[in-house]
């Protein structure tokens, strides 16, 4: 079947100037050919330490940036060549979850103006009918009517995600990127917002591209997971299997620096082996070999490619089996 998302050589690039007195410009390769899948109703988790471009997939694919090459197919539509017009349909149906809610949340705006304002914008509901509709979409993530005339700075952190989580359902998505959705919330916050979008995946039948450094909740939530390491995807694959058998020396490294997978204990990875990773000027070759305990001559001149290694998993290593 064709899936419902398909990105493939995903490139973007940022240069960055610094250093003083002498600036140095460097470029940044954010997205280095990256390239994977969603099926209808699928949650894939993307997963890696910040800095390898997992959030740069999701405002790339969104067009919140532009691309500098690679293609976005979604449902039969090339998102990075849609015209205006298209886009706002496409948006309808593909919709962002923030890390920090507040940043898709205007501070003075109450909140059925907040989430009114899409239903308005895209013909969905008007004058009367918004309230009621808004009403609907709270109750949906567990927050009551009173929510409705409140402001933003007047709920927790974790009510404020619900309050995301119902805006970016307001126009009734087939797909949600959710990047970090509960990396900046306690951690007795985050399992009842997993819960909460567990239940509004089955419910809606959602597709999720579930963006995150932590690979405890990745298991919990996710399907299929793609992992990243600067800019480029390295092993893709079902979410028991790369649990259970990792191929890729650094999914290995991910799965022992996250020593616990229960989402309700969730504990973030901690990396202790080599240098953190900088995507300013990536080591050639194998961008993780300065890392890996298994690199051979042949890793420092040479990109491993992302091929097959078993029915549905790959992984980008010239020693992978
Ligand atoms: Fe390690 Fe080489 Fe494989 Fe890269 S290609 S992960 S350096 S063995
Ligand atoms: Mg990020």
């Amino acid at each position: 079947a064709t899936p419902l998302l398909d990105i493939r050589d995903l490139r973007k690039s940022f240069t960055s100037r610094r250093g003083w007195p002498i600036a140095r410009t460097s470029v940044v390769k954010a997205l280095d050919g990256v390239s994977f899948t969603v099926g209808a109703g699928e949650v894939v988790g993307v997963v890696g330490e910040s800095g390898c471009g997992k959030s740069t997939v999701a405002r790339v694919a969104l067009r919140l940036q532009e691309a500098d090459g690679g293609s976005v197919n979604f449902d039969g539509a090339d998102v990075l060549e849609a015209s205006k017009i298209d886009m706002r349909a496409i948006r309808r149906r593909m919709q962002m979850v923030f890390q920090d809610p507040s940043s898709s949340l205007d501070g003075r705006q109450r909140i059925v103006d907040a989430l009114g304002e899409p239903l308005r914008v895209h013909g969905l509901a008007s004058g009367a009918a918004v309230r009621p509709m808004v009403a609907r979409l709270l109750d949906e993530v567990g927050l009551p009517n009173s929510a409705l005339d409140r402001y933003p700075h007047e709920f927790s952190g974790g009510q404020r995600q619900r309050i995301g989580i119902a805006r970016a359902l307001a126009l009734g998505p087939d797909l949600i990127f959710a990047d970090e959705p509960v990396s900046a919330l306690d951690v007795s916050v985050q399992a009842q917002i997993l819960k909460l979008l567990e239940t509004l995946r089955a419910e809606r039948h959602l597709a999720f591209v579930f963006i995150s450094h932590d690979l405890g909740v990745v298991r919990y939530f996710c399907r299929r997971v793609v992992v990243m390491y600067l800019g480029r995807v390295v092993e893709t694959g079902p979410v028991p299997e790369i649990f259970v058998d990792p191929r890729h020396p650094y999914t290995r490294l991910l799965k022992v620096s996250s020593p616990e997978p229960d989402p309700t204990r969730a504990v973030a990875m901690t990396f202790q082996e080599g240098e953190p990773p900088s995507p300013v000027d990536p080591p050639k070759g194998c961008h993780f070999h300065p890392r890996c305990p298994l690199a051979i001559d042949r890793c420092r001149v040479e990109s491993p490619v992302l091929r097959d290694v078993a029915p549905g998993r790959s992984v980008a290593c010239h020693l992978a089996t």
